[in-house]
């Protein structure tokens, strides 16, 4: 077994940590304030070719492969998670197009999200369901060489500045399918944002879709087995879930390394103290433990293996572990770790929303022991 990164990977590393610093990082606190969508962040991640890292040169994307993409967007979430979350939802429909796509579906849809021209979202929740496929009732009505879609999607991340959403819907049969819908088709329309307590400025919001025609050239893998591209594209999501469970989790410890340096308790430094001491030590072990279980998560993909049960594994363990660790940073900090204008607050906030989305922390207990029953 080898743990070292290659020379590319390192920079790779190293300019996303640099991006995020300097670029990322003075603008997070007011994109978590304001709950506004960071056009211009996100343009600035397509020029420098973010939103397409793992993927073959073909498409054009960099063939960097999954491990590169986790470590840049690592550094990305340490600045700001809601950032980071703009790389990783976009990667879900990019994933969804290279498992699934036919050759011109790749070469049409894939290419222009993996090169940055196009931003993609995936739309599966509803008002009734988030967790049950089964329960959806968007529905795609064949027309011609159109299905009509109606239906409404709640919590779509990115909806305001995605040019293309991998809906899911279903026909009268009552499959699941999967489509690449273009966001300017009349009938679908981004209606009310979410204000919700963490990932703030990612845009989540409400989408209608009322009599979408999509071509039938857009509907992915084979008709009635959209579950199929779900299992698969969402693997890539947690995946991504888990690399910014890392990133927040890194950055609360580092922020609570600081702070007890400089913070003082009957006239010493509060990292004198053995409690402090012991929450920063749990907290170093759980991010290394998290980080580690993410990176092989990346590997195994890169390695072309399926993920579906890995990636269950690594987001229930990092989030959880996100979750916990933050909480520690909020304890370290004391009073001051409850202000609003504290980066530690944040954070706190950011690490709830990792255990609820792309799938609740229950759900992948339920997914990892089917797995395990089998
Ligand atoms: C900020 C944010 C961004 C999001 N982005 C997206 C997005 O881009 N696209 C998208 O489609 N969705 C998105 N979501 C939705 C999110 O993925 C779902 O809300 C989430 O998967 C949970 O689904 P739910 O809310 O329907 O919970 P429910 O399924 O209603 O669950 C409620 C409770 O019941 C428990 N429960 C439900 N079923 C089971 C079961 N079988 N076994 C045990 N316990 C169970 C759950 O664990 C939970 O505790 C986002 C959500 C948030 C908050």
């Amino acid at each position: 077994m080898d743990f070292s990164l290659t020379e590319q990977e390192k920079m790779l590393q190293q300019e996303a940590k640099e991006f995020a610093r300097n670029v990322v990082m003075p603008l997070a606190a007011e994109i978590d304030r304001t709950n506004e969508f960071p056009f211009g962040l996100a343009q600035e991640m397509a020029h420098r070719g973010y939103r397409g890292l793992p993927f073959p040169c073909a498409y054009g994307g960099a063939g960097a492969g999954y491990l590169a993409y986790a470590l840049a967007l690592e550094q990305i979430c340490y600045a700001s998670m809601s950032v980071g979350a703009i790389m990783a939802v976009n990667t879900v429909p990019e994933e969804a197009l290279f498992r699934f796509g036919t050759e011109t579906q790749k070469q049409k849809l894939l290419t222009p999200l993996v090169q940055g021209e196009k931003l993609g979202c995936i739309a599966f929740t509803e008002a009734e369901t988030g967790s049950d496929p089964s329960a959806i009732t968007t529905t795609a009505t064949p027309e011609g060489n159109f299905f009509v879609l109606n239906g409404e999607k709640h919590f779509v991340a990115l909806a305001p500045g995605a040019n293309l959403a991998l809906v899911f819907a279903r026909d009268s049969e009552k499959g699941l399918d999967a489509f690449i819908v273009d966001t300017s088709s009349p009938g679908y329309q981004v209606k009310e944002l979410y204000d919700t307590v963490g990932l703030r400025g990612a845009g989540t919001s409400v989408v209608s879709l009322e009599n979408v025609r999509v071509p039938r050239a857009n509907l992915l893998g084979e008709k009635g087995r959209g579950f199929e591209v779900l299992l698969e594209a969402i693997s890539l999501g947690r995946l991504g879930v888990a690399v910014e469970s890392v990133g927040v989790g890194q950055a609360a410890l580092d922020l609570s390394i600081e702070y007890a340096r400089q913070r003082k308790a009957m006239g010493k430094p509060i990292a004198d103290l053995s409690t402090i001491k012991w929450l920063l030590a749990e907290m170093a072990t759980r991010v290394e433990a998290g980080r580690w279980l993410t990176y092989r998560t990346a590997f195994q993909r890169d390695r072309g293996a399926s993920i579906r049960h890995d990636s269950s594994v690594a987001k229930l363990f990092t989030s959880q572990m996100v979750v916990e660790v933050t909480r520690m940073a909020m304890q370290v900090h004391g009073s001051y770790g409850t202000v609003k204008n504290m980066t530690v607050e944040r954070l706190y906030r950011d690490a709830k929303v990792a255990e609820i989305y792309v799938g609740i922390a229950e759900i992948q207990r339920v997914l990892i022991a089917n797995n395990l029953l089998k």
